[in-house]
């Protein structure tokens, strides 16, 4: 498995980085999939670096919040109107997998400014996560989980086959938004990588409590769920990244590591 952080910028993109986005891909042997971990505000320019979004298998969308999701209306354009692959030049229906909540196809549709009765139903094939269905995407198997955060919000942890033990399976867990909570170091329990949210800071942001986790209550989670390693992002612009760095190594004896635009991270 492979993981490119392509956008890592929390809440709004930042002057380093574009807002949530993550390239994961995996080989079956056969061929290599490739599933985006959200598409925030920014990250469907660099994202192209990586990858044609025409070749993309699956989207998964953590929630609805715009630095996790806006860029969908760019997708849409580029699927929609690619000059040779275009499902406007091809007459031919998309469909890309669009997993997420339960009001994402609506809200798509109001982003972009549809007429009302248009809808993306070529472009996009909407899919509502359920916490009691995992998805498969060719090697790669997505189980969402419900967390802590003031709107319909998961998480999600991705198996797939191992890019460095060839034969062996391994586990990704993104945090996406959310404060501390049970569901989060259940899934988290044995990742070899938790992609873990670190937007708070302690102190600074006190009295504020289910919306994010600081660097400390990430690198708690991480030692709770005896995570191999932590990766902090969705830091905000306004944030020095040593601080919650330093917060998570304080609590978390594993190897922790800032995320940053265009990472790559073999598993
Ligand atoms: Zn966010
Ligand atoms: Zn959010």
């Amino acid at each position: 498995m492979r993981l490119v952080t392509v956008g890592v910028a929390g809440s709004l993109p930042g002057p380093s980085s574009p807002a949530s986005c993550y390239l994961v891909q995996a080989s079956d042997g056969e061929r290599d999939w490739s599933v985006v971990l959200d598409l925030g505000s920014g990250s469907l320019g660099p994202l192209q670096r990586h990858v044609d979004p025409l070749d993309l298998d699956a989207l998964a969308l953590s929630h609805l919040h715009p630095d996790h999701c806006s860029d969908l209306s760019g997708l849409y354009v580029y699927l929609r109107y690619h000059p040779e692959r275009g499902v406007h030049r091809t007459g031919a229906a998309r469909e890309l997998p669009v997993h997420g909540p339960s009001t994402t196809r609506e809200r798509a549709a109001a982003m972009y400014g549809l007429d009302p009765g248009e809808t993306m139903d070529a472009e996009y094939a909407f899919r509502t996560w359920d916490p009691a269905a995992p998805v498969q995407v060719g090697p790669l198997r997505l189980e969402p989980f419900a967390v802590n955060h003031p709107v319909e919000a998961y998480g999600i942890r991705v198996t797939g086959p191992s890019s460095q033990r060839p034969g062996e399976t391994v586990t990704l867990v993104f945090s996406g938004d959310t404060d501390a909570c049970a569901n989060l170091v259940e899934a988290a329990r044995g990742a070899d990588l938790l992609l873990c949210e670190a937007a708070f800071v302690e102190g600074r942001d006190d009295g504020v409590r289910d919306i994010h986790l600081t660097g400390r209550r990430a690198g708690r989670v991480a030692a709770e769920a005896g995570a191999g390693r932590l990766l902090l992002t969705h830091l905000t612009a306004w944030t020095d990244p040593q601080v919650p760095l330093a917060e998570a190594r304080g609590e978390f004896d594993g190897p922790v590591e800032l995320a940053v635009a265009d990472g790559v991270h073999l598993l």
